[in-house]
């Protein structure tokens, strides 16, 4: 698997990478990515021959298959982590909900939502890449929610690996924040910021620029690394569900291979559809990708007109946090695999410059012959959860924004599968008002609430936190930010 720069090269760094390169250093030239050239599809038995296969079998052939240079014994090692998800012979389940609507479950992992299936082998592999290249990193990562505690959970305790956590106080749910302060271990370090999400953010932003930071770094030989979602580390393990979901449909008789689906998508920064798309360049029979949003649809529009436009619209705070993102960063990988680098630099850099930018016709129309797209208001989500509930299956927030697309008429005469991003216990609050209603009650009334109404019990990785010791108490100002994280460094090195 080759990579090269989604807009070009600048002289200064090399044009074409391999995987683990994209991986450790995934800054590419002009401010673009780096993203694998075109993939060609996979030999047309692929599906048959992985029938029986289990997850990790069939994950294994297909990076063999991509060609990743990771070594068989550490590619290996990373796809064992799924045996600590709940079952696992199946990592990821795939239920039926009603008549040719399906419903794939990625968060039965640790930390209970989608991000485990990414960051859990991603944490292995770049701890064991450093160890190799006998260097130390820091991951810096600013959180809202669920990419904390994921963080935090794959690289507890990994070799020359550091992470540090910032997160707004009083933005996150309070699962959230416990899973995240009672991770204790000598190579994390939480930290609570006073203010929101972009004072986190900020934060963050002028410690990287910070001289006297990044002076410190060197001198004690740490160098800063990224586990955000654009990091190819994290799409490629995004890809595999794609292809195990559709072998489980096989496997349950609901489709004949060849047969293709329409897979409905929650979706903030693209990187679960983007897995999808590459899927898709692979062979995977798909009909169509839909897009679901929530009230910030910016991509609901970039899909159905072919328009990106950030220009009107502010950041609106809804009931799926994760999906409250204006700016989809992944989808220039799919600008750049369409329509190549010269003119995904334009793009890119029309929306840089003056905030949207329109595809003509024929660049929109390929669009359109892949992707479709929908979102849903809280009220809709809300009801949703109460007419799945009703119906039997109990869902959060995210995954019930697919819930509109999936009963469009064009879609009804073939299977219908939807991805569910994270676990009802990450989002309970607002679970609770959907089947009980009534007054938002804080996270551990809402657990006990929804528990009791549906003859449940609260899973006991949830249910335990609550009386787990705190083990990051530090709640500060945006100032001390940088000398708090300093001396966690100096601390041990
Ligand atoms: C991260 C996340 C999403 C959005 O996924 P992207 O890959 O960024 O589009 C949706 N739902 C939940 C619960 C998430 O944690």
């Amino acid at each position: 698997m080759i990579f090269t720069e989604t807009r070009g090269n600048d002289g200064s760094r090399d044009a074409r990478v391999g995987f683990a390169s994209a991986l450790l250093s995934p800054v590419a030239s002009f401010g673009g990515i780096y993203s694998p050239e075109p993939l060609a599809p996979l030999p047309p038995d692929f599906l048959r021959q992985h029938l029986g296969s289990s997850y990790q079998q069939m994950a294994l052939a297909l990076l063999q298959y991509l060609g990743i240079d990771i070594d068989l014994s550490i590619l290996r090692e990373a796809l064992a982590l799924y045996d600590c998800f709940d079952d696992p012979d199946d990592p990821v389940p795939v239920v039926k909900i009603g008549e040719k609507l399906f419903v794939a479950e990625l968060y039965h992992g640790p930390t209970r939502a989608f991000k485990d299936m990414a960051l859990q082998p991603f944490g292995l592999i770049l701890s064991r890449l450093a160890q190799q290249h006998n260097r130390q990193y820091l991951i810096l990562t600013a959180t809202s929610g669920d990419t904390g505690p994921a963080a935090l959970e794959t690289f507890r305790d990994r070799a020359n690996i550091r992470v540090a956590c910032l997160y707004p106080d009083g933005g996150t749910s309070d699962v959230q924040r416990l899973q995240m302060v009672t991770e204790a271990a000598g190579n994390l370090k939480v930290i609570g910021i006073r203010g929101n999400f972009d004072d986190a953010q900020a934060a963050l932003k002028s410690l990287l620029s910070s001289q006297r930071f990044n002076q410190r770094l060197r001198e004690l030989g740490v160098s800063l690394s990224a586990a955000n979602s654009v990091n190819f580390g994290r799409i490629i393990f995004q890809l595999l569900y794609h292809f195990h979901a559709y072998l489980a449909l096989a496997r349950q008789r609901e489709i004949a291979l060849g047969d293709e689906v329409v897979l409905h998508i929650p979706s903030g920064n693209f990187g679960n559809a983007l897995g999808a798309y590459y899927a898709h360049r692979l062979g995977l029979p798909i009909a169509r990708i839909v897009i679901a949003s929530n009230a910030n649809n910016v991509l609901t529009e970039w899909i159905e007109s072919g328009r990106y436009d950030l220009s009107k619209r502010d950041l609106i705070a809804t009931t799926s946090p994760a999906m409250d993102i204006l700016k989809s960063s992944n989808v220039e990988r799919v600008l750049f695999d369409l329509y190549g680098a010269v003119r995904t630099r334009e793009l890119m850099g029309r929306l840089d410059e003056q905030g949207w930018y329109q595809l003509d016709p024929a660049e929109h129309a390929r669009i359109g012959s892949i992707f479709a797209a929908d979102f849903c208001s809280d009220t809709e989500s809300m009801q949703f959860i109460r007419q799945a509930f009703a119906g039997g299956y109990l869902l959060d927030p995210h995954t019930a924004t697919c819930f509109k697309s999936c009963r469009r008429p064009e879609f009804t005469d073939r299977v219908n599968l939807i991805y569910s991003t994270a676990e009802w216990t990450k989002f309970a609050p607002t679970v609770d008002q959907a089947i009980n209603g009534g007054q938002r009650q804080p996270d551990r009334a809402a657990l006990a609430a929804v528990a009791t109404t549906a003859g449940i019990e609260v899973p006991a990785v949830i249910a335990g936190l609550f009386d787990k010791p705190i083990a990051h108490p530090d709640i500060v100002d945006r100032q001390a930010i940088e000398s708090r994280i300093l001396e966690f460094l100096e601390s041990k090195t």
